[in-house]
Order: C-alpha cells, then structure tokens, then sequence
C-alpha cells in the first residue's frame, strides 16, 4: 500500500489502522471510501468504521485504488478531523513498523496522543442569568413561558438564579446551548461556582439549570477547558538571550544557515556548562521567526520545573510540554495545541519525537547518549534515530547535544554524517572542577572500612563547614544490596527474578527491584537456620544514614525512585536542595543531570563501579558519560568546585579519562575496541529475547529459531547464541536471547521477522525483537 490523497472524488479504497487502545490487530484492514466522504478522508484521518458487530475509531494510513478483498465495507464517518495524525507522521511510522520490525498499529500508536481515541476534550458548562442586568427589556427575554415562570419557581430554581445574579453571571437571550461566544458585555459563571454558591451539589445544580434554561431564564453553553501542565505561569515579557561566545556565535550560525537552507544534522559536542542550550534556544528562535515549529527533546529525568521555566521566559504560550508525568487528558491538550499550532515549540521526552507539529523546522536531541531515549516495549525505537530520520524527511535541522556524545553519534560525525560542532569552554570560562580518584583498595590497606574515603570525608566536612552544597551520588537505591548467612554463604534472592533482594531501611523490607516482590528481613537464615545474617552493598539510603551518623548537623536530602515516587515530589526536593534548605543532596542518576546550582561545590561518587562490572559491551562507554555528566554539577557558580571519585578498578580508561573529563581520550580507546571485538557501530546488533514460564521449552524455541534465522541471514551476517540473558529470570519468566550481527540492519531485521512469524512458538513463550539494543540485560 502506498500513500497519497484521494484524486478527483473517485471510488477508492483505503487501508485502516483500529485505534491501537481499541484492538490491537497487528495490521491494518480495509474499506471503502464512499463517495461522499472522499473529499475529507486523506492520509491520517481518524475514522469510524465496522469491525464484526461494532464501530469503532481508526487511522486511515494508506489508499488503493482497488479493493484488495472481495465484500469490502464502508468507511462510516470521519471524526473530528482536527484530531487526524498528519501525513508525514504516519510516512514516519511506516519507516518506524519496517525499521524495527513492528507491527503499523504499534508504530502508530507512538504517534497518538496517550489514551488513543478514548481522550475527549474537557468541557465546562457555563450558565447566565438572561436580561436583567444587561438592560434587555422583560418583553425581549424569548417566549411566554419566561414570562410567566417566576410564579411557578421553586426554591431550588430561586436559589440558583441568585447565585447567578450574585456572580454577576448575565447573558443576552438567544437560543439554549447555542456554541458561539458570548457578547462583550455578557458574562458567565461556571457550574462548579453556581452550585458552590447555591449550596447544592454540581449535579443537582446541573439539572436546576437545565430546567431554567427551557423556562428561557439561562442560557447555558459549554466551552472547551484545555487541561495545561503550563497553566498558572505569567505571561512574560519574552526575555533576549545574554551575549554569545564565540564559539556559540560560530555553532549558531552554523546551524542557522542550515535553517534558512534545506536542513542538516548536527552533532553538538559542549562540555558540562558550556551553553548548549542557548544555542539551541537561538535556533529554535530563527524557525519560529521563519513560521515553523520545533521540537526539544530531552530525557524524562531531565524535564525538570528548571529547563521549563528557561524556555518559558524565552517563548511564553508558544510552548508545549509532552511527557510521561502528564494526565491522559493534558497529553492529549499539548497534543492538539501541536497539532493546531497553536504552540510552535514543544519540549518533551522520547515520545515528543512524535509531536504533530505542522512544517517542522527544528529537532534538539538534547543530552542524545542517553539510554531513556530508547523505548524498552514496542516499538522499540530510539528517539534519536528518530527524529534524525524525521528531519530528513521532513527538510528540518536536526541538532543532536551532549558533553559526552554516544560512540554511534561521534563515530558518525567523524564519517561526514554529521556535522560537528564544539563548544570546548564553560560560560565565563569558569574552570572545569579538579577530579581526585581515590583507590579504596588503598583506603583498605589503610584500614578505612567506611565508604567514604579520608578525602572525601574531609572535603566534606570542609564544604560543610564554609556552608557550601555537596552532591553524594551512587547509582544504587535502597540500604544494603545483599543480604548474606555468614554461615552458609546462603544470598537472599527473590524467588521469581534471578536477582538478590534489597534491603530497604534497616530493620523493614527486602525487596526486588524488578518484580516488587518484598518479605521481611530475616533474623534467621532460612538455608541453615543460623543467626549471623550480615548486609553487604551500599545503596543511597544507607549512604544518607551514614553521613548523617558522621555529621549530625547536616541537613541531607535523597533523591531516588523511591523519593519520586509521589507527583510533585521530585520538584519538591529539587527546590529544597535549590533553595538552601538542604546543604547534602544524596541520589541516584536522577541528580546527574539537569540540575544547576551554582553553590554545589563537592561531587562525591561513592562507586564509580556499579556500571563498570556489568555484562554489557557498553560499560565503560556508560561509567565515562555519568562520572562526566555527576562531575559536571560541581564549580557551576564563581565559588568552584571539585569532585572525588572512589573506585576499586582506578586504572580503567573511562575513569582515568572522566577524570581529566578528556572526552577525545576516552573516545579514540573505545572505538579500538568496538572496532576489535565487532560491535556497533562498525557492525549492527538486533537482539531476539524469549521468555516463557517454562525453561526448557523457551530454551527449545530460542534453540529453533538460532537454526531458522542462520538460513535467512543477510551477507556477512551471523547469529549469536542462544545463551540465557544475563538476567536470566523475571517475574518468573525464564529469559534467553540470541544476538544478530552484520552490517545490513535491515537484513538482519526482516530474517529475523520472518522467521518469528512463521514460527509456532509453544504456549506461554514470546520473542521480542530489539534493534539496535542499548541493553543487554
Ligand atoms: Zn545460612
Ligand atoms: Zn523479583
């Protein structure tokens, strides 16, 4: 199938996606367009149309001329057509479907607003009192029955006209309902108000109205509210941004030009604090100047009240936001405020890769080495494979921005692919903090058994002391990672994952952090029965508790999954760090990015290790860029700063290279070894993971599908496996995986679709397709 307009009102047929939260089909199916219909159905209209005995909402994605199947039905209605997903986002999810080996419902569903079509707008019901305080004269109020209600109201009736002339809510007459606006001198009150104030509840004030309205006493019309995230900010005076460096002036315009031209894709690499976002507030400012939208896409964890309100005082209402943390009903608001245009700039996470912006002329990919901008279900796509594929198609520049550019992205910058762009000083050449790595082996030999080392024990107590801020992070949550029998070496696990359990809080919960799956702590090991039950592993509680027991003055706040859980919590332990009210902030990758305080003057890493060990060819690309990006928050403000970081492998390359933060270093070591060892981007990995609740069968189909897929592979292409995954149970799912690698990822994808939808697996297992993986796990 292919896409385009219907031409010239002839009979044509068109292929239909159902509303993926509707029926999940896996194709799309199609129907007639009748004659009628065919001036307003083009690519991307939501529909309705018969599925068996019910109607239901669907995407038109495609047209054919001729009925594809015999005894086709007719499309039945067009819905709200400013809800239709434009044309090119549906061209992008035909690329998404084919590209990572999805299903076209489920790349569409990526391209809907949450909730798919089962969000409707909100609207209020506004009520006026008709006359009176407008000057209508009592003959001009409608029709008799007014004039003769007042002698039949009851209280209730009384009651609720008072409350109207006591909001001063008055209308002229004109017909119940009717939707257009009111008249400069009208003025409505909504039913929340008239029921608060009539002393009753809003539904029963709703029918009181309602009955008033046909005695011609009301009107009552219902508007439309947007759900706005944004709502209650002040419209600002848009602020000019400060002066530029010069290598801001040269990046901008650089990227400028490619604005005013076709396109391009760029790679801007900025250390920590060197202005990244201002330049690409100059280039959002130079589309918007020309009509077109544009779209800044950072990581979830980053999508802080901070980045908001930077680019609130730049753009006003202009702007958009799109991310997880929103209601189903303000997604789809910003959604249609996009796709409207209504706001021309729209910052979102992963998904906002999708936003509906009409002429598209920017995407930022701020922060693009992060993992988050991989979607970990179907569709498995990257958000910056994406949206680089989008600009291209669409003719827009594409800017992709990191301290610490992914091995993928700098490797293609290197190959002409993009264009790259350096800003290599801090704004007001504020030096880079100084960086100690402490060996703890030595802190051992030493005899410090504590986690904190003697340095960064005493930069602390320094920064303390002189009321500076410290920042402790470790990328582990909870209070101890493992709990051990001394006396039998028995490892709490949980017994559904193939993991070990969590202590959470001394003396409470052990818990999974894959299946949430807890118990209590035990006292007595449940192998031998012995009583020497010993935790091991620090996690962040544990790292609070301690400073705490150190510093007793301290004020010491933590920031973790299990700290956000809460809407709003996040913002409120950001602003108590912010405003002085905690000096310690303690936390995971959560307090790594996105925050920028000029006071933090200590970063203290209590483990460079935790990524280190990990069975994943991108270990060590992952330690450089968080030791980089924590290092980062420390000397932003003119106090300076340094950074310790503890760490038992001190020799590795990506610690000795975040330590003189030497991206260059750290890059030219990598690529060797990708290069040596045939991984990305030198070759393209697709990963195939089973899992079933029984062993040997999933063990079974992993093993027949590795002999299938060797038969059907592209030219130097290979097969990987199967092993168990790394992980190799959760929820009680029993895991394997195979890899696929060659240089022809889309080889390699469609030998690997065909062989799983020919295949039978056995009940209970399934088989994902990942391209282009970043985990491993
Ligand atoms: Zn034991
Ligand atoms: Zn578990």
């Amino acid at each position: 199938v292919t896409g385009g307009a219907v031409t010239g009102g002839a009979v044509s047929y068109a292929a239909v996606v159902i509303d993926p939260a509707v029926a999940a089909l896996g194709r799309a199916l199609h129907y007639r367009v009748p004659p009628d219909l065919s001036a307003r159905v083009r690519v991307g209209t939501p529909v309705l149309v018969p599925l068996g005995p019910r109607v239901v909402p669907g995407y038109v994605v495609a047209f054919a001329a001729e009925a594809p199947v015999a005894g086709i039905k007719d499309i039945m209605a067009v819905r709200e057509a400013d809800a239709a997903v434009p044309a090119p986002l549906v061209d992008l999810a035909d690329w998404v479907a084919r590209y990572y080996g999805c299903s076209l419902d489920e790349a569409l569903h990526a391209m809907l607003p949450g909730g798919g079509a089962g969000v409707r707008p909100r609207r209020e019901l506004l009520a006026a009192r008709v006359g009176a305080s407008l000057g209508v004269p009592p003959g001009a109020r409608g029709d008799a029955a007014a004039e003769a209600a007042p002698a039949r109201r009851g209280p209730r009736q009384a009651a609720v006209l008072q409350a109207l002339e006591a909001l001063g809510a008055f209308a002229a007459p004109g017909a119940p309902g009717a939707p257009d606006g009111p008249a400069p001198a009208e003025t409505w009150a909504g039913l929340g108000e008239v029921a608060a104030r009539a002393g009753m509840a809003p539904a029963a004030a709703r029918g009181v109205l309602a009955r008033l309205a046909e005695l011609g006493e009301v009107r009552l019309v219902q508007r439309e509210v947007g759900r706005d995230p944004l709502a209650g900010r002040a419209a600002v005076a848009t602020e000019a941004g400060p002066p530029l460096t010069p290598e801001q002036e040269t990046a901008v315009a650089a990227v400028t030009a490619a604005c005013a031209g076709g396109g391009g894709a760029f790679l801007l690499h900025g250390v920590t604090a060197s202005g990244k976002t201002e330049v690409y507030m100059r280039a959002a400012a130079t589309v918007l100047a020309q009509g077109r939208s544009a779209i800044m896409l950072v990581p979830e964890i980053a999508l802080t009240p901070q980045t908001i309100d930077v680019f609130w005082r730049r753009f006003g209402p202009r702007l958009a936001i799109l991310h997880s943390a929103l209601s189903a009903g303000e997604r789809h608001d910003q959604w249609r405020r996009a796709r409207s245009g209504d706001a021309t700039l729209v910052i979102g996470a992963r998904s906002a890769a999708f936003a509906p912006v009409p002429r598209l002329g920017l995407i930022v990919v701020d922060e693009e080495h992060e993992s988050t901008y991989k979607q970990e279900d179907a569709p498995r796509y990257h958000a910056r494979d994406v949206a680089l594929r989008r600009a291209a198609a669409e003719g827009a520049v594409a800017i992709l921005g990191s301290a610490t550019p992914s091995v993928e992205s700098f490797h293609a910058a290197a190959a002409g692919r993009l264009t790259l762009l350096r800003l290599t000083t801090r704004i007001d050449e504020r030096p880079l903090p100084a960086v100690t790595v402490v060996d703890m082996r030595e802190e051992l030999k030493a005899g410090n058994r504590s986690m904190f080392s003697r340095a960064l024990a005493a930069a602390a107590a320094k920064r303390l002391a002189q009321n500076e801020q410290i920042i402790l992070f470790l990328n582990r949550r909870g209070h101890s990672t493992f709990v051990l029998c001394r006396e039998c070496g028995h490892v709490m696990r949980c017994p559904h994952c193939d993991v070990s359990l969590v202590l959470h809080a001394p003396g409470s919960l052990l818990r999974c952090h894959y299946c949430g799956f807890s118990r209590p702590a035990p006292t007595v090991c449940p192998s031998c029965k012995g009583t020497k039950i010993r935790f091991f592993g620090v996690g962040t509680q544990r790292v609070e508790e301690e400073f705490c027991r150190l510093h007793p003055g301290a004020r010491v706040v933590r920031m973790d999954v299990d700290t956000t859980r809460r809407k709003g919590s996040h913002e409120a332990l950001w602003r108590a760090f912010r405003d002085g009210a905690a000096q310690v902030l303690v936390g995971t990758q959560m307090v790594a990015k996105g925050l920028d305080l000029p006071s933090v003057t200590l970063v203290g890493v209590i483990s460079a290790d935790t990524a280190l060990n990990l069975p994943d060819f991108r270990a060590g690309e992952r330690t450089f860029q968080l030791l980089t990006q924590v290092a980062g928050r420390a000397g932003r403000g003119p106090l300076g700063g340094e950074v310790v970081v503890q760490t038992y492998d001190p020799g590795h390359y990506s610690i000795r290279a975040a330590q003189r933060q030497d991206y260059d270093a750290f890059y030219s070591q990598e690529i060797e070894a990708r290069r040596e060892l045939s991984f990305p981007p030198f070759r393209r990995l697709v990963l195939v993971q089973f899992s079933g609740g029984d062993a040997a069968a999933t063990a079974r189909f992993a093993g027949r599908f590795v002999d299938q897929v060797r038969r059907a592979l592209p030219a130097g292409g290979e097969v990987l496996g199967p092993a168990p995954a790394p992980l190799a149970r959760i929820k009680g799912r029993h895991r394997w995986q195979a890899m696929l690698r060659g240089e022809d990822v889309w080889g390699l994808t469609a030998a690997a679709r065909g062989v799983l939808e020919a295949a039978r697996p056995p009940a209970g297992v399934r088989a994902a397709l990942d391209v282009d993986p970043v985990t491993m796990l």
